[in-house]
């Protein structure tokens, strides 16, 4: 008998029909002996429908105290479908029970909309359990110390899964989705983009930070700081299927890298449409101005990306970093009335068609010159890069967002990712 916790995302859990199929499955878990917890998604749309619901009501400006109630309506997502699901389990005739993330508890901090996870009592699931029940708990959401309901941002569910595992010790936390695994790219960039059996948990952690999709970052984070085995697989492969070769399928996220010795050097090419360029120009070159410019962001919960600072001509520099679209807006109006009043900066610009492109691979620890080739590859296509980053395992690049196809695609063809043809 082994623990196992189960996420299925909202398209799996997207209609009753598609929810009875989830059942089918974790049915099929429990009656093989192991004990399963289930942490599912809202209904694909439900969040998004929510929030739309809130947005229209809103002040231009909103609030801690409007965050507070987005928080507490964008969770009832996921207790309807935590409820439903349930419900199709016992209709299975599985005994089977669902919780609130305020009933086990999660404990997460106060910061609304993107919660962390503090704590999980594992104590109610685990009798659940042991009494031979089906557990769901519902992702997304959790409790902080005043008894306020949070969220823990777009596509929490996820981390709510490892977590979940991380406290209860599962031997396997499965992250059920609409797509088959972790790919070298997004598919629908890239049609040859090919499915990896195993990843490691560095690779995965940068490709989640780089805007690969398919995990929210901090059920990575979650999963390396506990040792959580993670496994991403289909949801849509037929809820019958042999059990022994549905749980060696999709992209299993590895913590050995010795398995990844054969690898290629760059494992994936991850993209990101969401970065929006900020510039603070004429800033006087002196000690401190980074920390002038985005200390008041950081104190306004931003977060900061790409940064890089010109070299100063006539003791004024240029000084550009990149932040997440919804928060671009905040952030020009924050520089606008506080930094550059107080730096004796000239003006602050923003632009909003830029992406970053980034390759990432363990490989390119012992292996040199593949920057180099990423950016000779860059100038071939004739792609201007506007901005560099690099980490032991990555580089990346800010360039302009038209050019973001035609850059993953030969990115991807030069570091040999394709797939090979069909013969
Ligand atoms: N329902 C939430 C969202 O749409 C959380 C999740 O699905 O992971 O972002
Ligand atoms: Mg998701």
């Amino acid at each position: 008998m082994a623990l196992f916790v189960h996420k299925y995302g909202g398209t799996s859990m997207g209609s009753t029909e598609r929810i009875r199929n989830v059942a089918k499955r974790v049915a099929k878990w429990a009656r093989a002996g192991h004990q399963v917890v289930v942490v599912p998604s809202a209904m694909s749309g439900e969040t998004n429908r929510l929030l739309a619901l809130a947005k229209d009501l809103a002040p231009a400006r909103a609030s801690a105290a409007f965050h507070r109630e987005q928080d507490m309506l964008a969770a009832t997502g996921e207790q309807a479908s935590s409820a439903l699901l349930a419900i199709a389990l016992q209709a299975e005739g599985m005994e089977a029970v669902s919780y609130a993330g305020w009933q086990v508890p999660i404990r997460t901090d106060s910061s609304y909309t993107k919660a962390r996870i503090e704590s999980i009592d594992d104590k109610r699931v685990r009798a659940d359990l042991d009494a031979g029940r089906v557990v769901i708990i519902t992702g997304f959401q959790g409790i902080d110390d005043e008894g306020n309901i949070t969220t823990l941002g777009r596509g929490g569910s996820d981390t709510s899964a490892v977590a979940v595992a991380a406290a209860m010790k599962a031997d396997e936390c499965l992250i059920y989705t609409d797509v088959d695994g972790v790919y070298t790219t997004d598919p629908r960039v890239v049609p040859q983009a090919r499915r990896l059996k195993s990843v490691s948990f560095e690779e995965m952690l940068e490709m989640a930070s780089l805007g690969s999709k398919v995990l929210q970052i901090r059920s990575v984070e979650f999963a390396g700081k506990y040792k959580v085995p993670m496994r991403v697989l289909s949801s849509f492969t037929p809820w019958d299927i042999d059990i022994n070769e549905e749980a060696k399928s999709g992209t299993l996220i590895t913590f050995e890298e010795d398995e990844q010795m054969e690898q290629a050097v760059v494992s994936g090419i991850a993209f990101n449409r969401d970065e929006t360029k900020i510039s603070v120009l004429g800033v006087p070159d002196k000690p401190g101005i980074a920390y002038q410019i985005l200390g008041p962001v950081a104190d306004a919960n931003i977060e900061v990306d790409v940064i890089i600072q010109n070299i100063s001509k006539d003791g004024r520099t240029d000084f550009s970093f990149t932040v997440n679209h919804n928060d671009h807006a905040r952030t020009l109006e924050l520089l606008r009335e506080k930094v550059v009043p107080a730096l004796g900066a000239q003006e602050v610009v923003g632009d909003t068609a830029i992406c970053k492109v980034s390759i990432v691979g363990i490989g390119m620890r012992s292996h040199v010159g593949v920057a180099a080739k990423m950016f000779r590859v860059l100038s071939e296509e004739g792609i201007n890069i506007q901005m560099i980053s690099t980490s032991e395992i990555k580089t990346s690049v800010v360039i302009e967002d038209k050019y973001l196809e035609l850059a993953v695609r030969a990115l991807h063809k030069a570091f040999d990712l394709d797939q090979p043809a069909a013969a």
